[in-house]
């Protein structure tokens, strides 16, 4: 598997890509031609572009969860390419209407607006979508210092709603030495989705953690994150997105950190 940075926060000095405050991930692995998530412009399409991927070949667009800073490159994505045959792949409330303040801050186009341009793959349980990469689908709570607390609102059956982002999930690659887990924001739970992948894919060991952590400033969440790092023992982590940097920095003092930013490149 081959993991590209297409959009982070962060660039690399001496590096020309466009960053910009959103995630999204290329990831090839056989015959699979993966996005996981889309950023928020058409910053990916550039920087896919100057990296010398094809986007054309693309054969899934996953989401991590709805909010725009993941899902509203779409729109320029099926302004571009033509994406009849290709899949999305998101838990269904990734494409609700979710609002913060009166602002929009969902998906760009409704399950409805999508159906047509694109196959869609609805889920909320997990999926393996090749013989080592999985979608975890909807993450149960299972760290007590991981509640979830939701942002804004969702429509929904039942009317407007608060949003607990139950949409939030991520991947997990299976490779020979333990779980890679690659998330989008980790609103469900950092801890959380790596103790669901560990059940989903049968795998105790963990090599590593690429994605936002949801992670901000000193407190007692963050503390015990890092416990939970250092008791399951994974020595490879790249926070991204949203990880500021006060919470890197009390990381790095336990665990060296990577930084991450665009165009980085993993291989498993
Ligand atoms: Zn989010
Ligand atoms: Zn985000």
């Amino acid at each position: 598997m081959k993991l590209t940075v297409l959009v982070d926060n962060n660039t690399y000095i001496d590096r020309y890509y466009y960053g910009e405050p959103a995630v999204s991930f290329y990831i090839e692995d056989g015959e699979e031609k993966l996005l996981f998530d889309v950023g928020y412009s058409d910053v990916f399409i550039k920087n896919a572009e100057l990296l010398g991927i094809d986007l054309a070949e693309v054969t899934s667009i996953v989401l991590s969860h709805g909010h725009d800073d993941h899902t509203r490159g779409l729109s320029f994505f099926l302004e571009q390419f033509n994406a009849s045959d290709m899949r999305l792949l998101a838990h269904p409330d990734a494409l609700k209407e979710k609002q913060l303040d009166g602002l929009a801050i969902g998906s760009p186009l409704s399950e409805a607006e999508l159906a047509g341009k694109i196959q869609l793959q609805l889920l909320r349980t997990p999926y393996k979508i090749t013989e080592r990469l999985f979608f975890l689908g909807e993450i149960p709570e299972t760290n007590l210092f991981e509640k979830r607390t939701g942002l804004g609102t969702q429509k929904g059956e039942g009317g407007e709603l608060p949003d607990l982002l139950f949409d939030d999930t991520a991947l997990a690659y299976k490779t020979e030495n333990g779980l890679f887990i690659i998330t989008g924001c980790s609103h469900s739970g950092i801890c959380n989705i790596i103790e669901y992948a560990k059940m989903v894919c049968n795998e105790t060991r963990i090599l590593g953690v690429l994605g936002g952590f949801h992670l901000f400033d000193a407190s007692p969440r963050l503390t015990e994150t890092i416990r939970y790092f250092e008791q399951n023992k994974i020595n490879n982590l790249y926070p991204c997105h949203c990880v500021n940097f006060a919470a890197k920095a009390e990381i790095h003092k336990k665990i060296p950190l990577t930084e991450v930013g665009v165009g980085l490149e993993l291989n498993f």
